[in-house]
């Protein structure tokens, strides 16, 4: 166990009010790769950058290509929860993490059990007609083609925060409280690249920083435990 992980585990034995932020960074170790780092793959197979795909107007405006994509790329029912995912969760069990917040839309932190997620940018696992309102699952959109409709004539849309659309302000609001009440912020596999997600940092005012990512961050100059690790490898050394 390196230093770094050490000053972690002692945090964890003497904190009891932690919260998690995270990004695709948690996920890849669970095989979910993060669009925004992928490269020649897409522009061979798709004449848009992903950014474009999952934008408001490109999915009201082609969304045949929209869902190419989107069933191709964002709808893993493969991957499982990682040993990050699962100390998360036992963590929380353990009554010391208080919430999750991620920019992850893959369900994977409640499949290893975690309650108290904070799901910032939506979820693959809802999915909702533009017209009704109606309710869809996961393995409904797995198993549509083309264009999903509902029983009602409306397009399903998945509740998940394109490009252009604003995010839940609920959701917001708990994240907001959650960081500004807690103990010891845990930044992980996050490049804290995406806006306003990264910017609900500010809102910390607790004890202690932790970021965990395995390139650099823009806020590792505040943090006071910097681990530049795999976060998988990271929580699976911790004990609760
Ligand atoms: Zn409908």
């Amino acid at each position: 166990m390196s230093g770094e992980i050490e000053k972690l585990q002692e945090l964890v034995d003497q904190y009891d009010n932690f919260v998690f932020f995270g990004g695709a960074g948690v996920s890849t170790e669970s095989g979910i790769p993060d669009f925004r780092s992928q490269d020649g793959l897409y522009h061979q197979k798709y004449d848009y950058p992903p950014e474009t795909i999952l934008s408001h107007t490109f999915f009201m405006k082609r969304p045949e290509e929209f869902y190419k994509f989107y069933r191709d790329k964002m709808l893993c029912d493969t991957a499982k929860p990682n040993a990050a995912h699962q100390k998360l969760a036992e963590l929380e069990q353990a009554g010391k993490l208080k919430a999750v917040i991620t920019q992850n839309i893959d369900n994977l932190h409640q499949m290893a059990g975690s309650k108290k997620v904070l799901e910032l940018h939506g979820s693959v696992y809802r999915n909702y007609c533009m017209k009704c309102g109606r309710f869809y699952d996961f393995a409904h959109m797995k198993a549509s083609t083309g264009v999903p409709r509902c029983e009602c004539g409306g397009i399903i849309k998945p509740d998940v925060v394109l490009y252009e659309e604003g995010l839940d302000n609920q959701t917001i609001n708990e994240a907001v409280k959650a960081i500004s009440e807690a103990q010891v912020l845990i930044i992980g596999g996050t490049s804290l690249a995406v806006y306003p997600a990264a910017g609900l940092i500010d809102y910390f005012r607790g004890e202690h920083l932790v970021v965990i990512n395995k390139s650099p961050t823009p806020r590792d100059r505040y943090a006071d435990l910097l681990i530049q690790e795999p976060i998988g490898q990271v929580f699976a050394q911790i004990q609760c």
